[in-house]
C-alpha cells in the first residue's frame, strides 16, 4: 500500500497504536462503562418496584429496614457510577485525551455495577434467581464487564503506569 495511505501523514508511521488504537480503546472502556450502568440501573428500578409490591408477614418488605438500606446504597451507588462515566464521556466529547480517567470508569463503574446487580438479586430473594424474571439476566450479564474490555486488573495496571507510579 502506497505510503500516502498513512493516516497522519508521515508523522503517523509508526504511531498507531498512539494515535489509532489508544483513543479507540479509551471509547471502548465508556461503552462498556455505560452498558454496565444500564444494566445497574435496570436492575435497581426492578428490585426496587419489587421491593415496594411484595408482601410477607403482612407488610411490604420495603418496610424492612435491611431492604431499605440495600435499596438506598444502590441509588448512591448508581449516581456516583454515573457520574464517573459521564465525567469521562464528556472529556472524549470535547476531544481531550483521558486515557486515565477512562480506565477509572471502567474500573469504577463495571465493579460497582457488579456489587450493585448482587445486592439487588438479594433484594429479590429466589425471584432473582429464576428464569421468569430480568434480575437473572442482569447477574449473568453484569459479570463480564468487568471481564471485556480491558479487565479491572488492567485498568489499575494502566491508572497506575499513566501516573507514572514509580516501580523502584
Ligand atoms: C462477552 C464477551 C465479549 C467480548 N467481545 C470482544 C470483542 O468484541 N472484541 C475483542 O477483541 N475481545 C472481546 N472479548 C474478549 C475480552 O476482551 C477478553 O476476554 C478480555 O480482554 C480478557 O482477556 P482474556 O479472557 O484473555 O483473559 P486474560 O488476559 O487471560 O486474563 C485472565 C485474568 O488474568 C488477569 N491478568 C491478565 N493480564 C494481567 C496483567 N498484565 N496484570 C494483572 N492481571 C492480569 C486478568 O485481569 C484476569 O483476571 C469479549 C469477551 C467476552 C466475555
Amino acid at each position: 500500500m502506497p505510503a500516502g495511505y498513512i493516516i497522519g501523514g508521515d508523522e503517523g508511521w509508526n504511531q498507531g497504536w498512539t494515535k489509532l488504537v489508544g483513543p479507540g480503546l479509551d471509547v471502548e472502556k465508556i461503552e462498556v462503562a455505560a452498558m454496565a450502568l444500564g444494566i445497574a440501573a435496570a436492575a435497581v428500578e426492578d428490585a426496587w418496584g419489587y421491593a415496594e409490591e411484595r408482601v410477607q408477614f403482612g407488610r411490604p418488605i420495603s418496610s424492612h429496614q435491611s431492604i431499605r438500606h440495600l435499596l438506598a446504597e444502590a441509588r448512591t451507588q448508581l449516581l456516583a457510577a454515573r457520574l464517573m462515566t459521564y465525567h469521562a464521556a464528556g472529556l472524549l466529547d470535547a476531544g481531550e485525551p483521558a486515557p486515565v480517567e477512562t480506565s477509572m470508569a471502567k474500573l469504577f463503574v463495571c465493579d460497582t455495577a457488579k456489587d450493585i446487580v448482587l445486592s439487588m438479586q438479594q433484594v429479590m430473594g429466589a425471584y432473582g434467581y429464576v428464569q421468569d424474571f430480568d434480575m437473572e439476566r442482569y447477574v449473568r450479564d453484569v459479570l463480564a464487564m468487568p471481564i471485556i474490555g480491558g479487565s479491572s486488573a488492567i485498568q489499575r495496571n494502566n491508572i497506575s503506569n499513566r501516573l507514572k507510579l514509580a516501580r523502584e
